[in-house]
């Protein structure tokens, strides 16, 4: 581990051969549309090599052998640097313009936890902030921190600590100081994102929603870790009065899982009094980003009336790794956003990925344009109205689009097992329906969804 550790502080920014982009899949600014690309789950295995013996691949196979490892990664490992740095170069080679990033956390790989320490889950976080700026430095990112962005991962605390202090450092180039202070005690910040394009002002409100995680046991009794959410409160309520526009970043999502019944990210208080608050700012809120599930997924928050009245998006994971348990995995992806730069409404996102078993094969970052959300699912943009509509649309028997929008929830990996009725079901409510209430009755069936 030591020498792992000495080359954890090294920046290395290898130069990848430039992949030629396809300029058909290049998206195009027109006048009033800003851009900004989104990322998530790094989770860099510095473990990671080819080696004869694949149980020695990687520490985050956890001793199972790889399956098929090339120097792209491996479904059943976390990312190489080289994979990470392939993607921050192909966003690099892109040369689009855009007004800045979201990062929405987790750096470090899924080790035991007697294989990490709080000095190495900084380092991996200077490392992949520093591999960031290196190649971006004029970029502007609005980052959040994930609960694998702590050792021992998921008990992220309610105040100061080593963690946040240094990774509050490694951001100062990116958030003003009032917007660290706020991090340093909580690891969440609010900070305005200056334009002279807009009508309305966009503020960027960073969760720290690992506090409301299950598995934190941190916050078991709380009722306000943190105090983020008397502070998301006030935030949102003087944006309000300012007549700004907010887009809310964070790791952990709100609503429920996707692949599982009856379970939200969240403890169930934390994840309700949370849906409460987006619905009674959601003329502020403009769109929510998130990361952590590692798939490609999106939520309609409906108001008591069933209106749609939010746009949420789960970005999917740049490592690949699956649990041997698991018959699914991810291919890498990321993404780019698409809004009007009057309103900060979403117009589009195009969305990249790797074709992990192809880069391995060829030796190549071959990264490409997966899909373009308002082209595969025929919607007119991103809108609350547009995505509650294509639900609809996905639950007619044998849709077309519920079918693509499965094949970009794995990005693109080719499934073993596809999804079964059931399947279809907890999806289909996840997307819906995020208190308790309407997805319990959602996925009992008493809202008609089958
Ligand atoms: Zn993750
Ligand atoms: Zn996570």
């Amino acid at each position: 581990m030591g020498a792992l550790c000495v080359w954890l502080l090294l920046v290395t920014p290898l130069i990848i051969s430039a992949m030629p982009l396809n300029l058909e899949g290049n998206p195009k600014q027109e006048g009033a549309t800003g851009q900004f690309w989104h990322i998530s789950d790094l989770h860099l295995d510095f473990s990671y090599h080819i080696t004869e013996d694949h149980r020695n691949v990687c520490l985050s196979s956890k001793g199972a052998k790889a399956s098929s490892p090339g120097i792209f990664g491996d479904f059943l490992c976390d990312s190489p640097y080289q994979l990470i740095l392939s993607a921050i170069q192909y966003i690099k080679d892109s040369h689009q313009k855009v007004d800045f990033m979201i990062w929405t956390g987790d750096s470090p790989p899924h080790l035991r936890v007697n294989e990490l320490s709080t000095k190495i889950v900084i380092d991996v976080i200077r490392n992949m902030t520093s591999t960031i700026r290196s190649l971006l430095p004029d970029l502007l990112v609005f980052p959040a921190l994930g609960n694998h962005d702590y050792w021992p991962q998921d008990q992220l605390p309610v105040k100061e600590n080593e963690v946040y202090t240094a990774v509050a450092e490694f951001w100062k180039p990116w958030l003003t100081e009032e917007a660290l202070s706020t991090f340093r005690k909580g690891g969440y910040y609010s900070q305005i994102f200056k334009s002279n394009r807009s009508t309305y002002t966009l503020r960027i409100v960073s969760l720290n929603t690992n506090l409301y995680y299950s598995p934190n046991k941190v916050t078991v009794n709380m009722t306000d870790p943190a105090n983020q959410f008397e502070w998301l409160e006030d935030t949102l309520k003087i944006s309000r009065q300012n007549n700004e526009k907010v887009y809310i970043i964070a790791h952990v999502p709100v609503g429920y899982l996707p692949f599982a019944r009856l379970t939200p990210a969240m403890r169930e208080t934390f994840n309700l009094r949370l849906v409460k608050i987006f619905r009674n700012y959601s003329d502020v809120i403009t769109a929510q980003f998130y990361g952590h599930t590692h798939r490609d997924s999106i939520m309609v928050l409906l108001d008591e009336k069933e209106n749609p009245v939010g746009s949420v998006f789960v970005t999917p994971a740049v490592t690949p790794i699956r649990s041997v348990l698991e018959t699914d995995s991810n291919n890498p992806g990321f993404r780019l956003y698409q809004y009007d730069t009057m309103n900060h409404h979403l117009l589009d996102l195009w969305h990249y990925y790797l074709n992990l078993t192809e880069a391995n094969l060829k030796n190549e970052s071959s990264w490409d344009l997966e899909y373009i959300m308002t082209k595969t699912y025929q919607i007119k943009d991103l809108q609350p109205e547009s995505l509650g509509d294509l639900v609809k649309r996905f639950q007619q028997p044998g849709s077309i689009e519920f079918l693509n929008y499965y094949k970009n929830y794995l990005v693109s990996f080719d499934s073993r097992v596809g999804c079964d009725p059931l399947c279809k079901i907890q999806q289909i409510c996840a997307i819906q329906y995020l208190d308790k209430d309407s997805y319990t009755k959602c996925i009992t069936g008493s809202k008609g969804v089958k």
